[in-house]
């Protein structure tokens, strides 16, 4: 056996402290400006950011914290948000990201689970905190990040301390130590619509490999000439990346704080110059309404980045066609740091049909270097890239978890994470989410894919909101149901959404039945949460009359599809 040769190359550790290091260095005036929970706008730049988030990491470890130890944070999208994320992360200290938004019983349950040592919050959670403290025995202080003049009034948390006092007596002289690059970085925590939450622990290395692939042209794009404002909470998934690629890139950093509605982010992104923002669907929906009555347009606004559920087609042409600015639209999850796909187009398919381009765009698109991807179906067998054949995605890279935090067994299947989403993927690697493992609908035996329904009926200018989901049913098990919020203003009858489906998807895809709501029950992360949903209509009962025409595929159709027969 013969060793083999090593490049001779510094072993530098990639460690998350070196992005904000090099954005304080090379892009030390550049502006961080943060909307605050008071109202007012504050800013400064990189440079006062990495001394703050030096004297944070003075202080954490005057308090006797270590590498390894988690510290908990309940916050908007803040300066000092950011300064926690690598004042903490800087020194070996493991960031929790929580997202508020979840049940007080779920925040108790994964601040225990994940033996938080210090909590730092905003003051908005003040009562929240006053209603978890007592559950968190363990948890040795809470911290507010704010000055003692704006220290909310509080029943409990002993001992309390405003940030601005705890970095006070530090003065920022402190020199990054160098971690190795397979320490823990940050702790997110998914959702838990079903069961638990369970903890995606981030590496140093899988959060500066997923900030390089983030930045890139054909993912978001940034550059020092980019004022960036993620919508996207820094509680879900680290923003997305964005508080790493943006110092990574030099980008101007703009934080909208708790001022989430469409005036105020309207607002900030004209005052800013923002030229890019990334966000969930329903934050863009309160944007482009308010644009809308208010008759405004983007001035700077270049490109939105739209993901973590499936973007309607109308908002991608809303955005192209209303107001110039190009929508990407992009999928992945918070085991996969999270970026998967994204849609932008490839030199051959930017040629094509400017119709067939914009179909492409509203799929959930190409991984980026550094993820892997594939469709797996029923059988564990590969399926081919035709852009027909579903099954389950399967992923794997540098920045995708390999097991949960404080679970033994691996969730990979063969060295694949098998994601919960079905997908198909044609011959350019596009990748197109037809629907999750769970939300399927199956019909005799044959998948009908959610999100198609769904997607056609928010084409309809009344429908402000549509939910898909199966019903049971005696004879074909189960058979869609659609469920509509309407728009006040715009009147739409049941047969005339049944209409908007002939002609445009196969026969006995068309929903059994249409029912008129106030409005859809959401998870903490804003998605739809159709487990609610399907036992809020367990017993709907769906009318007999309509006949379900017979399933074309009748002898099992696309590969990796349903596994009772398919209706005769
Ligand atoms: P949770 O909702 O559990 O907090 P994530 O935020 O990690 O978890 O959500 C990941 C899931 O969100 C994906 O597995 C997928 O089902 C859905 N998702 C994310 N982006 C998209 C998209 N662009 N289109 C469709 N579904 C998406």
């Amino acid at each position: 056996m013969t060793t083999p040769l090593h490049g001779q190359m510094m072993d530098v550790p990639l460690t998350v402290s070196s992005l904000l290091a090099h954005a304080s260095r090379h892009f030390g005036t550049t502006e961080i400006v943060s909307k605050r929970i008071e109202g007012d706008v504050h800013r400064y730049t990189y440079r006062d950011c990495e001394k703050r988030a030096k004297q944070l990491a003075q202080a954490l470890i005057a308090l006797g914290v270590e590498a390894g130890d988690r510290i908990g944070t309940l916050a908007w999208n803040g300066y000092r948000h950011l300064e926690t994320y690598y004042g903490t992360t800087g020194f070996g200290a493991v960031c929790h990201t929580i997202n508020p938004r979840l049940f007080p019983d779920q925040i108790a349950w994964i601040i225990n689970d994940a033996d938080d040592r210090y909590i730092l919050f905003d003051t908005t959670f003040a009562q929240l905190i006053d209603r978890l403290a007592q559950r968190c025995p363990r948890v040795r202080g809470w911290i507010v990040l704010t000055d003692d003049e704006h220290l909310p009034a509080m029943r409990s948390p002993t001992p309390l301390v405003s940030y601005e006092t705890l970095l006070e007596p530090h003065d920022g002289t402190f020199d990054w130590p160098l971690l190795d690059e397979r320490q823990a970085s940050y702790l997110c925590y998914t959702s838990g619509t079903t069961g638990n939450p369970k903890g995606a622990l981030y590496s140093h290395r899988s959060t500066v490999l997923h900030a390089l692939g983030a930045s890139l042209p054909d993912a978001m794009g940034l550059s020092s000439r980019d004022s960036v404002l993620p919508v996207v909470p820094m509680f879900h998934v680290n923003a997305w990346g964005i508080p790493h690629a943006a110092p990574l890139t030099g980008a101007k950093l703009v934080f909208p704080g708790n001022h989430l509605d469409g005036e105020s982010l309207f607002e900030l992104m004209e005052t800013e110059r923002v030229t890019c923002s990334n966000g969930v669907p329903t934050v863009w929906l309160g944007l482009l309404n308010y644009m809308k009555e208010a008759g405004v347009r983007f001035s700077s606004l270049q490109r939105t980045g739209i993901g973590g559920s499936t973007c309607p087609p109308a908002m991608l042409r809303t955005f192209e066609d209303e107001y110039g600015v190009e929508a990407i639209h992009g999928w992945g999850m918070t085991e996969m740091s999270p970026i998967g796909t994204l849609a932008t187009l490839n030199w051959d398919q930017s040629q094509r049909p400017p119709e067939e381009q914009r179909r492409l765009r509203e799929n959930q698109g190409h991984v980026i270097y550094g993820v892997d991807m594939k469709i797996v179906g029923d059988d564990g067998r590969d399926l081919p890239w035709d852009g027909v054949a579903f099954g389950e995605l399967h992923v794997r890279g540098p920045w995708v978890i390999e097991r949960y935090f404080q679970k033994d067994d691996s969730p990979l299947v063969n060295g694949w994470f098998p994601t919960g989403d079905v997908a198909t993927i044609d011959r350019d690697g596009f990748m197109r989410i037809t629907d999750r493992c769970k939300d399927v609908i199956k019909s005799g035996g044959e998948w009908i894919s959610s999100i198609e329904v769904e997607n056609l009926a928010m084409a309809h200018p009344a429908v402000a909101e549509a939910a898909c989901i199966a019903c049971a049913h005696p004879k074909w098990s189960q058979r869609p149901l659609l469920v509509i919020v309407k728009h006040k203003d715009v009147e739409v009858t049941r047969d005339e959404l049944l209409a908007l489906y002939e002609g445009k998807v196969a026969k006995w895809w068309i929903p059994d039945d249409i029912v008129f709501v106030n409005e859809l029950p959401h998870t903490a992360t804003g998605k739809l949460n159709k487990l609610k949903l399907r036992e809020l209509f367990r017993d709907h009962v769906l009318p007999l009359q309509r006949e379900v025409p017979n399933c074309p595929h009748s002898k099992r159709g696309a590969a990796g599809s349903g596994s009772t027969p398919a209706p005769e």
